[in-house]
């Protein structure tokens, strides 16, 4: 079969690889029909010996599909269902996983990430190929609800996956709630979510911060009531100010989690409020500065984390069901698995107009 194989920084191809099998009694094979690419897997492409990847690993970690074969010990999902995975594959019955937390499972590893993050048994290999080996199914697989099965639905379900499922965590972390003032810093595709879920929880205000005025007007049509452009902190201060009668803003949700948008991020939160660092420069960083005689002062709340998995799949896909989630306007560009090295080539390069690339084997 066919799989989007990591050679080295800047590097990658649509090799001949071999076909996944079902090792374990609770694994799944899932035929894959769309993967995205994100963000994360950008830094794969342009750090990838920073974050261990060798040679040979295969990326992506957001795709649905339908079921191709299961181990003996698989109950919630069948050869031919339609599902949509986690972007890991945890136990199901830990501490961890039963607390929600199946990012945090012992046993839980990363789909298209390096090898270190494998903890299951045999290669935990990447989504951007024809077909997914899937550890721990039950726990790591949903069905897709009918209404969302098919085909012309995929574009609307594939963000779920990661990108909303990334933002919602951000702001169910940070309480976000009818009325609530809400920046997102960011117009990447979990900025863009975290705008889109903010508007599903009837906040208002809510401000995306940006710096390309194609994705700023795709902020506005999922539900940004307002945008500011600019790199200076006073200037966005500033216009959060103005937007939310002086106070600042009750939650900034911030999916760049640079040193710089970490300043942000306080210029704009109000004193009662909640920073949700849900981005991963500070992977490359290493480590940021918080100013916590600011934090200590206006009782700042500093919350995020990495995506719990399938958690919120059922609250989201009720929500995209029912038209108060559209997501698809995020996946701006569909290819064809082989044509996988343009789709990095035109994300890394942030060629207009492109905001997510999806690919289909
Ligand atoms: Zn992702
Ligand atoms: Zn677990």
């Amino acid at each position: 079969m066919r799989g989007l194989t990591f050679h080295g920084v800047g590097d990658v191809r649509v090799d001949d690889v071999d076909e996944p099998t079902v090792l374990a009694p609770g694994d799944a094979v899932v035929r894959v029909t769309l993967a995205g690419i994100c963000g994360s897997d950008l830094h794969a492409y342009q750090a990838g010996d920073v974050f261990g990847f060798l040679p040979g690993i295969r990326l992506g970690h957001e795709f649905i599909g339908t079921v191709e074969a299961v181990g003996g010990d698989v109950r919630r999902v069948r050869p031919g269902d339609r599902v949509l995975a986690a972007v890991l594959a945890a136990c199901g019955r830990c501490a961890h996983c039963a607390e929600g937390l199946p990012s945090s499972c012992p046993s839980r590893s990363s789909f298209g990430w390096a090898p270190r993050a494998w903890r299951s048994e045999g290669e935990i290999q990447g989504a951007q190929s024809e077909m997914m080996r899937v550890p721990f199914a039950d726990a790591t697989l949903d069905p897709m609800p009918e209404a969302l099965a098919g085909p012309e639905h995929e574009a609307s379900l594939l963000p779920v996956v990661d990108v909303l499922s990334t933002a919602w965590h951000g702001l169910r972390r940070a309480g976000v709630k009818a009325g609530d003032a809400v920046v997102v810093i960011g117009d990447g595709a979990v900025g863009l979510s975290a705008v889109h879920g903010a508007s599903a929880l009837d906040a208002a205000p809510i401000v995306s911060l940006g710096h390309h005025p194609d994705r700023l007007a795709v902020a506005e049509r999922l539900g940004a009531t307002a945008t500011v452009s600019s790199r200076d902190a006073d200037e966005i201060r500033e216009g959060v100010l103005e937007l939310t009668g002086g106070m600042g803003a009750h939650v900034v949700i911030d999916t760049v989690a640079s040193q710089t948008s970490m300043e942000t991020a306080f210029a704009c939160v109000r004193a009662g409020g909640t920073i949700a660092t849900m981005g991963m420069e500070h992977f490359k960083a290493g480590t940021l500065s918080v100013n916590w005689v600011d934090q200590y002062l206006r009782n700042v709340t500093i919350t995020g984390g990495y995506v719990p998995g399938k958690r919120y799949f059922p609250e989201l896909l009720p929500l995209v069901e029912a038209g108060r989630l559209e997501p698809s306007p995020l996946l701006t560009h569909r290819l064809p698995l082989d044509d996988a090295p343009d789709a990095y080539r035109m994300m890394a390069e942030r060629v207009d107009g492109v905001i997510k690339v999806a690919v289909a084997p």
